[in-house]
């Protein structure tokens, strides 16, 4: 069998992969919290982790692979957006879903096995707090439950620091009932006005770690395979999910490999409102301040040129020179992507084999596009989400054909009548339509780009 090596976060080594069964390789990725569209940093664990996800597929087979990712729909931030909009929590948190799986769809993403939602496993949550109290590792106090973090001795060991290092370097908050200012909470109190459950500890909701815990638990058992996010998420929210879940099921592993995706920025800076670099998936793909629409394939593509433990700075440049590489693939042969089958060709299966070398894989797929190495390359290409879709002339479009035929007979015939001015203006209406034009002599040949856009076409008509 293949094997995979992966880079543990946990051992910072690369070591061959070994799942505990091979019939069910489990996965579980902290997915977004549901109040706003995806922001393209979001998008990256998602985009690597679908990577990872195909080539567990592509190795165990598509019935032996678990993959489970979450969404967070209990969070303060989501009761701020639901105070200030007016709106109830669950349609905010509903829409923001839908919205999450559309955009991600777009960029190719395969949808994990399951999704849970955070509000569906509460009662799994308060037996796990109630179990961490009875071990001592928890206590309650003002309403709050809090995890006693001196009570477990391996705290830190994920991210390679000791709990005093991690309490200089941290913003944690010091609150009166707290024992020690790096204790968490587990559980706090709801007043009337925010969501809440019956607990032993009166109405509340839980703190955010604890969820991830609780659903790793119920869906993936006490030892899985490998648990993955972005790399902000290392520090506390995974050691916190390891403490808890460590502490309550002492003899099981949890997650064996760690993975943590490095950042995205935006043009060398990190992303933020305040920056004015800050935009949604949802952005790219409709087109945004005065920006052509990316198609989800290219967002894809940019997403996966960096190796994922390295930073990714998107920048304006890169995003028109990746869109030219994509196309480089599909414009030899439009059609050549047409097929179904999925197959991983051995250089790219190798690359991907080493710690999700996608830069290495996608040099091996230039290669085999130079030398026109058609039958391994297209059903590599879609094992890995790319299927050509946006470069390949669409039927709506060929329906256009007799209006683009009509309108470049008429900028010929304006040309010959020396209107000039009326041919220029038609020809820049084609051209913002996503029609290339080709004058020879007096007759105009054109073609459809993947940029057509029908209704620009419309416009002129
Ligand atoms: P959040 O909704 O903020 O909890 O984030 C959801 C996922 O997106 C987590 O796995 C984060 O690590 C990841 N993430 C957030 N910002 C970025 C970024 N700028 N680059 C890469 N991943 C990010
Ligand atoms: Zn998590």
């Amino acid at each position: 069998m293949t094997t995979i090596q992966l880079h543990n976060t946990k051992t910072r080594r690369k070591k061959p992969f070994e799942p505990l069964d091979e019939n069910d390789v489990r996965m579980y990725v902290c997915g977004p919290t549901v109040y706003d569209r995806a922001h393209l940093g979001n998008a990256r664990p998602v985009v690597v982790f679908d990577v990872l996800y195909r080539l567990l597929r592509h190795v165990y087979g598509p019935d032996h692979v678990t993959y489970v990712r979450n969404f967070t729909d209990v969070d303060d931030k989501i009761n701020a957006r639901a105070a200030e909009s007016g709106r109830e929590i669950g349609a905010i948190t509903d829409e923001t879903i839908e919205w999450f799986l559309q955009d991600m769809g777009a960029l190719g993403a395969l949808e994990p096995n399951a999704m849970p939602r955070a509000t569906g496993y509460i009662p799994q949550m308060v037996v796990m707090i109630e179990a961490l109290i009875a071990g001592g590792h928890a206590y309650e106090k003002e309403g709050h439950v809090l995890f006693r973090v001196r009570s477990y001795k391996e705290y830190g060991k994920l991210s390679g620091r000791s709990v005093d290092d991690m309490i200089a370097g941290a913003r944690v908050e010091v609150a009166p009932f707290k024992e020690d200012p790096m204790d968490f909470v587990l559980w706090k109190p709801s007043g009337a006005d925010l969501p809440g459950w019956p607990s032993p500890w009166g109405r509340g909701r839980p703190g955010w770690h604890i969820e991830c815990s609780a659903m790793a638990y119920e869906l993936l058992g006490e030892s899985f395979d490998i648990h993955g996010g972005g790399n902000d998420l290392m520090f506390p929210h995974h050691e916190n999910e390891i403490a808890q879940s460590a502490c309550v099921h002492p003899k099981g592993d949890f997650a064996r490999v760690w993975m943590h995706n490095e950042m995205l920025q935006v043009e060398g800076k990190k992303m933020s409102k305040s920056l004015g670099n800050f935009f949604t998936v949802r952005d790219l793909l409709d087109g945004h301040d005065g920006q052509p629409p990316v198609p989800g394939e290219v967002i894809r593509w940019m997403l996966l040129k960096t190796h994922y433990r390295r930073p990714i700075d998107w920048t304006k440049h890169g995003l028109s020179e990746a869109k030219r590489e994509l196309a480089s693939f599909y414009e030899i042969d439009p059609e050549f992507m047409t097929g179904t089958d999925e197959r991983i060709a051995k250089p790219v299966l190798d690359a991907l084999c080493d710690d999700l070398n996608v830069p290495k894989a996608i040099a091996a797929l230039h290669e085999m596009r130079q030398s026109l190495n058609f039958e391994d390359l297209s059903p590599t290409m879609r094992a890995l989400g790319f299927n050509g879709e946006w470069a390949m002339p669409k039927q709506p479009a060929l329906s256009y054909g007799t209006s683009v035929n009509f309108i470049v007979s008429d900028l010929d015939d304006s040309r010959k009548n020396k209107d000039y001015e009326r041919a220029d203006q038609l020809r820049a209406g084609l051209v913002r339509a996503g029609i290339e034009i080709n004058t020879v002599g007096d007759v105009s040949h054109w073609k459809f780009t993947p940029d057509f856009d029908a209704s620009k076409l419309e416009e002129m008509l």
